[in-house]
C-alpha cells in the first residue's frame, strides 16, 4: 500500500538549487514526487552567521515504511556529501520528514510529524502553497492555520520549478 508523505528540503551550501536537484532526482524510484513547492530564500535562522537557505516541500508517494523513508532520506543526504555539521549550522542538503500519512510517532530516531515544524515558517509557507488544508495530526490544526502563528518574514519565493 503506498503511503504519502511530505518532505522538506533545505540547502545553504554549494550550488543550492543544484542540491534540490540532485536530491529531487535520487528520491526516484522508491519516492515519488506528486507535486512540489516553488523554491523559498530564507535568511538562516538559529545559527546567524551563515549563507542564506533555499527550502521547499514535496508531496509524495512511497512504499517504505517511515524508518526505511528516513534511512532512505539519510543515505540521499550523504550521497550528496553532507558533512557532518552542528546543529542549524550549514548544510548541503538537509532532509525532514513532515508527515507520513496521519502517524503519530514519537521514537528515539524519528518523530512524525516532524516536532519542529509548526514553529518554522520555512516549512510552513512552502507547505501552505501545496497542502493548506493538510491537518497536523497531533495539534489538530490545518498548516493555513499553523501558518496564521509563525513570522514569515524573512522568507521570499526565490523560484518556481
Ligand atoms: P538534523 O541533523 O537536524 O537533520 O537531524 C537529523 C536527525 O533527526 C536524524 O538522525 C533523525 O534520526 C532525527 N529525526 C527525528 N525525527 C525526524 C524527522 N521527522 N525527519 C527527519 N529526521 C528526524
Amino acid at each position: 500500500m503506498p503511503h504519502i508523505t511530505y518532505i522538506a528540503l533545505g540547502t545553504n551550501l554549494g550550488d543550492r538549487l543544484e542540491n534540490l536537484r540532485a536530491a529531487l532526482v535520487d528520491f526516484a524510484p522508491e519516492i515519488q514526487v506528486l507535486d512540489e513547492s516553488p523554491v523559498y530564500e530564507t535568511e538562516p535562522w538559529g545559527y546567524a552567521d551563515q549563507p542564506p537557505f533555499l527550502n521547499m516541500v514535496v508531496r509524495a508517494q512511497t512504499e517504505l515504511s517511515p524508518r526505511g523513508l528516513l534511512d532512505r532520506l539519510k543515505e540521499i543526504e550523504s550521497t550528496l556529501g553532507r558533512v557532518p555539521s552542528f546543529r542549524y549550522g550549514p548544510r548541503q542538503i538537509d532532509l525532514d520528514i513532515l508527515f507520513y500519512d496521519e502517524l503519530v510517532l514519537d521514537s528515539e530516531s524519528l518523530v512524525v510529524p516532524h516536532p519542529r515544524l509548526h514553529e518554522r515558517a520555512f516549512v510552513l509557507v512552502p507547505l501552505a502553497s501545496i497542502a493548506p488544508a493538510l491537518l497536523h495530526p497531533r495539534l489538530g490544526l490545518s498548516v493555513a492555520q499553523l501558518l496564521e502563528t509563525v513570522d514569515r518574514r524573512g522568507v521570499s519565493v526565490f523560484q518556481s520549478v
